[in-house]
């Protein structure tokens, strides 16, 4: 293989621009060596579980990976545009951070995924809606990639990096940055990186606007309280150009009844985030199982979203979506085969900083 650049070329043109999965699908290589690549190698894109659609049109596949490593991956169609939308990206099987309003931070922690496990995801939306083979001048229907699936993506920064690598390269997947948003529950030291290596855009889940609420509500906050999260982001925008789309951030807040709801939160949290150029999307609780939460009514929510947008911030209520099947924020869970994975979580991973 060494000596046969041409080939190498090959395999990797049929992988990431031809989005092949079969070595026998590589027709251009000759019978030999199709029958050598597959007794020696895999393509690793991950055995498809379930696949679910929604009544609105959300897709969402439980995506095997091995050894009980099951994640979720969601398709969020455009409200304009059915036939595009944007992918919804896990970066760990589990999460260990345990906010107490999402349905995910209930499933343990099993391991970080790889680089290519993150990016099959990716492959596999862009299959379902006839992205491949990319060629110049067609128009890709996956428009968007949010790292806002299972996990904490800045713990587990190196294979978060590669998969992004591989995605914004010219000779892959060749998708802008500016179409790539990765968010974060506030790992504050990494904020910064996210800027100046990956050029990406961030969410900041913040939910709360003070500490010790947000100590319950993303109890990350201990560790790194809004303080430090907040530098952590003048830290990424100063290394944003002020010509990038990213030039913003966007704090995700979850909406929850009679918690964070009241018009003194608004006004708290547009003294917090006032200083920067940001984005507010409230996000109305989505429901799950067992959880403690209601929703925050809808007049509340527009009385909350009025008063941020009367401060001169940008505030949009996120539609909910994929409800009927467990796909909406907050609402990700692998759970099909616990025992397999409590099982596997007795050789965790350590987690990567
Ligand atoms: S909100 Fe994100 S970081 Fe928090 S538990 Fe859920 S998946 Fe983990």
């Amino acid at each position: 293989m060494e000596q046969r650049k041409y080939m190498q070329d090959d395999i990797w043109r049929f992988l990431y621009t031809r989005g092949v999965e079969d070595f026998d699908d590589m027709t251009s290589l000759s019978k030999d060596v199709r029958a050598a690549l597959k007794a020696g190698f895999e393509v690793g894109n991950g055995i498809i579980k379930s696949n679910l659609t929604s009544k609105d049109g959300t897709r969402k596949w439980l995506i095997g990976f091995g050894k009980g490593a099951d994640i979720e991956t969601v398709l969020i169609p455009s409200p304009t545009d059915p036939k595009s939308g944007t992918v919804c990206v896990s970066s760990q099987v589990g999460c260990s951070l345990s906010c107490s309003f999402c349905h995910t931070g209930t499933q343990k922690l099993l391991r970080n995924l790889a680089a290519n496990e993150i990016l099959s995801q990716i492959m596999h939306a862009m299959r379902s809606v006839g992205d491949f083979p990319l060629e110049k001048g067609k128009r890709r229907n996956i428009s968007n990639i949010v790292f806002m699936g299972q996990g904490e993506p800045l713990y587990n920064f190196r294979n978060v990096s590669a998969a992004i690598s591989l995605l914004t390269s010219r000779s892959a997947l060749n998708m802008a940055r500016w179409r790539i948003t990765l968010s974060t529950s506030g790992v504050a030291p990494l904020m910064e990186r996210v800027g100046k290596d990956l050029g990406v855009g961030l969410a900041v889940s913040l939910h709360a606007v003070t500490d010790p609420l947000r100590d319950v509500l993303v109890p990350l906050n201990k560790q790194y309280p809004i303080k430090e999260v907040l530098n952590g982001c003048h830290k990424y925008l100063s290394h944003m150009p002020n010509e990038s789309r990213h030039r913003r951030i966007t704090f995700e807040y979850v909406m929850l009844d009679g918690v964070n709801d009241t018009p003194a939160d608004a006004r708290h949290l547009t003294r917090l985030i006032g200083q920067m150029p940001s984005h507010v999307n409230l996000i109305p609780f989505n429901p799950w199982p067992g959880s403690d939460y209601k929703p925050s009514t809808d007049a509340n929510i527009q009385r909350f979203r009025k008063i941020v947008d009367e401060a001169g911030i940008a505030c949009h209520v996120r539609l909910p979506k994929g409800q009927d099947i467990m796909a909406a924020c907050g609402q990700l869970k692998s759970s099909e085969d616990r025992k397999r994975i409590r099982a596997a979580a007795k050789t965790l991973d350590p987690v990567q900083e």
